[in-house]
C-alpha cells in the first residue's frame, strides 16, 4: 500500500528553534502549550516533559509576570537535569518588552518568543514596546512568532479598515474586512520586525481565528502574500468532539494545500483530562493526511447489524493497545514500523477487501457466518484462525510480521 502523499508544500523560510528546523521542506511540527502556573516550576516542567514524551516537538509556556519570567531558567535547569533538551517558547502579552529586558536569563533560557501585536501596548507606546521586544530577541538571537489572534486584534487597524470600507463605493462585508485586518496586522508587524533587524529566518507567523472558514481564508491569503514559516491553529477550538472536529477540519484543508509548518490543537481539556490529548490530535491529523507517521494505524469497521456481539470491538481495542505497548520497542528495532496499517474488520462484506488493502488484516466472522477469521498479509490470505484465542494468535502473527517486514 502506498504511504506517499501528493501534497506540495508552500515554500517558506526555514527557522531553527533549538534543535528543530521549521518551514521549508521540514516535516510539519507538532506544538503544544502548558496550562500550569509557570511559577510552579516542578508542575510546569513535569507537564512539558509529559507533552514532549507524547510527541510535542515544541512546547509553549506562559510568561505573564516577573515571577514567571524568573521561573523560566529554573524550568530549563530542571529539564536539563533530567536530560530533556526540549524547545521552549515563551508566550508574552502586554508586558513582554519589560519582562525580557528586566530578566535576560528568561530570554536566554527560551528558544522562541511569541508576541501578539494586538497586545503590545496602546498609542505611541505600542511601537516602542514592540521595538524593545524585537531588539531583545535580536540581542539573544531568538526567533519570534508574531501571533495575531481574532480575539485581540489591533483595534486601531481594524477601525481604520472599517472606516475606509464604509466610505468605499462598493463596501465589502464586515467579516472580509476583519480578515484583512488580521492579515495586515500580521504582515505589517513582520515587516516592522525586519526593519528593526530581525532576519526573515527568525520570523514565524500565525493568524488564529475561532471559525474554520475564517481561518482557511486568512491562511490561504498569508501563504500567497508571504514566505514566512506559518504556525497553524484554530484558536479557542473548544471541548471534546467539537474542538477536535473543528480543529481537524480547519487544519486538514490547509495542510492538504501545503500550508502550515507547525500545528497546535487548542483544545479545552475536561476537568482532570490529560493535556496530551492536543498532541495526539495533531499527530492523528498529520498521519491521516499521510504527511507524517507516528504509530501504526488500526482501521476498524464501525460494525452494524451483522456484528451482534462486541467481540470485534474488543479485538480492535486489544490490537490497538498491543501496538501502543509494543511501539517503544518496535520503534527502536524496526525502521518505518510506524507506517504499518492493520485492519480489524467485522464481517465478510468488507472484511476481506479492507484487510487485503492493509499491510496485515483480520476479517472476523459476522453473525451467522462460519466461525473462522481469515488473516491477510500484504494482500494475500495467509492464515485462517479458529477457536477461542483468535486475539492471541493474531497478535503473534502481527509480531512475526513486524519482525520480518521491518527488520533492517
Ligand atoms: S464490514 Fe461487515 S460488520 Fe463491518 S460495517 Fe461492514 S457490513 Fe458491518
Amino acid at each position: 500500500m502506498s504511504k506517499s502523499t501528493s501534497v506540495i508544500r508552500h515554500k517558506t523560510n526555514v527557522v531553527a528553534v533549538r534543535s528543530i528546523l521549521i518551514g521549508g521542506n521540514n516535516p510539519v511540527r507538532v506544538q503544544s502549550m502548558t496550562n500550569t502556573d509557570t511559577t510552579n516550576v516542578n508542575a510546569t516542567a513535569k507537564q512539558i516533559i509529559e507533552l514532549f514524551e507524547a510527541g510535542s516537538e515544541i512546547v509553549r509556556i506562559t510568561v505573564n509576570n516577573e515571577e514567571a519570567a524568573k521561573s523560566v531558567p529554573k524550568i530549563r535547569e530542571y529539564l536539563l537535569r533530567k536530560n530533556y533538551d526540549i524547545p521552549l517558547v515563551g508566550c508574552f502579552h502586554y508586558n513582554g518588552h519589560r519582562l525580557m529586558s528586566a530578566t535576560p536569563e528568561c530570554a536566554i533560557a527560551l528558544d522562541k518568543l511569541r508576541i501578539n501585536p494586538g497586545n503590545v501596548g496602546f498609542g505611541k507606546k505600542r511601537d516602542i514596546q514592540f521595538e524593545n521586544f524585537i531588539e531583545t530577541a535580536i540581542k539573544y538571537d531568538k526567533p519570534v512568532r508574531i501571533g495575531v489572534n481574532w480575539g485581540s486584534l489591533d483595534q486601531d487597524l481594524a477601525t481604520k479598515l472599517m472606516d475606509d470600507n464604509a466610505k468605499s463605493s462598493q463596501p465589502k462585508a464586515a467579516d472580509i474586512i476583519l480578515r484583512e485586518a488580521l492579515i495586515l496586522s500580521t504582515l505589517i508587524s513582520a515587516e516592522k520586525a525586519e526593519n528593526i533587524g530581525l532576519s526573515k529566518n527568525k520570523i514565524i507567523l500565525s493568524c488564529k481565528t475561532s471559525r474554520v472558514q475564517d481561518l482557511v481564508a486568512v491562511y490561504r491569503e498569508l501563504a500567497v502574500r508571504s514566505n514566512y514559516a506559518l504556525h497553524l491553529g484554530l484558536t479557542e477550538a473548544g471541548m471534546g468532539t467539537k474542538g477536535i472536529v473543528a480543529t481537524t477540519a480547519a487544519l486538514s484543508i490547509l495542510l492538504q494545500e501545503g500550508i502550515g509548518d507547525t500545528i497546535r490543537a487548542s483544545l479545552t481539556p475536561a476537568p482532570g483530562e490529560a493535556r496530551i490529548k492536543e498532541v495526539l490530535v495533531c499527530q492523528e491529523i498529520l498521519q491521516s493526511l499521510s504527511l507524517r507517521f507516528f504509530t501504526p494505524q488500526v482501521s476498524a469497521c464501525p460494525g452494524c447489524g451483522r456484528t451482534t456481539s462486541t467481540y470485534f470491538q474488543h479485538l480492535a481495542q486489544d490490537i490497538q493497545s498491543f501496538i501502543k505497548q509494543e511501539m517503544p520497542i518496535w520503534k527502536e528495532k524496526y525502521k518505518d514500523v510506524e507506517t504499518m496499517n492493520v485492519a480489524v474488520m467485522g464481517c465478510i462484506v468488507n472484511g476481506p477487501g479492507e484487510s487485503k488493502h492493509a499491510d496485515i488484516g483480520i476479517s472476523l466472522p459476522g453473525t451467522g457466518e462460519s466461525p473462522v477469521a481469515p488473516v491477510f498479509i500484504d494482500g494475500k490470505k495467509a492464515y485462517t484462525l479458529r477457536g477461542d484465542n483468535i486475539a492471541e494468535k493474531f497478535k503473534n502473527i502481527l509480531t512475526e510480521y513486524v519482525e520480518k517486514r521491518y527488520s533492517t
